[in-house]
């Protein structure tokens, strides 16, 4: 099942899932390449390369350029092989997510972070590309608010993960 590829994929994307300008700008530019973004193919543009922060054997480390609003951190894990699915990482894949995790948290010196992970159809998903990837986030504080009141949902985690468009 887990094969590893040399060849260049054409990923899957999804134009209406994007949030700002710039993103389906440099978008249109992969699609005219056929190249997949997270393979680090790239299109002919070199800012379309994902920046990686670290990396390992089967992972690596990206900031997103695209931080989801209210986010104070926002790095994408994502997996050296055109994966689609989580169904399809390997058990060594596994470990080293784990130790990828751990390093940014230590990293960027966070007491507290979420992670969640685009995987499968991205009309359920709000990816804007198939190739599966981990979403690293750190929010802002919650706000204060009196005793015996509740914080707005909204304003429980400050960084929302739906998908406004600017
Ligand atoms: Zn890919």
């Amino acid at each position: 099942m887990i094969e590893l590829h040399s060849e260049v994929h054409m990923a899957e994307m999804k134009m209406d899932n994007a949030r700002d300008p710039e993103q389906i700008r440099r978008m249109k530019a992969l699609k005219e390449s056929g190249r997949c973004y997270f393979c680090k193919e790239g299109s002919a543009e070199e800012k379309t390369l994902p920046v990686i922060i670290n990396e390992g054997e089967y992972w690596y480390i990206t900031k997103n350029d695209f931080p989801l609003d209210g986010s104070v951190h926002h790095y994408l894990i994502v997996p050296r092989r055109h994966v689609l699915q989580t169904y399809y990482l390997s058990p060594e894949e596994r470990v080293e997510l784990g130790g990828m995790e751990w390093w940014l948290a230590q990293d960027l010196k966070v007491s507290g972070y979420s992670m969640f992970v685009r995987s499968g159809d991205m009309s359920l998903t709000g990816a804007t590309i198939d190739h599966c990837h981990y979403h690293f986030l750190v929010g802002g504080v919650k706000p204060e608010v009196p005793e015996g009141e509740m914080v707005p949902l909204d304003q429980v985690v400050p960084v929302v993960l739906a998908y406004k468009q600017k």
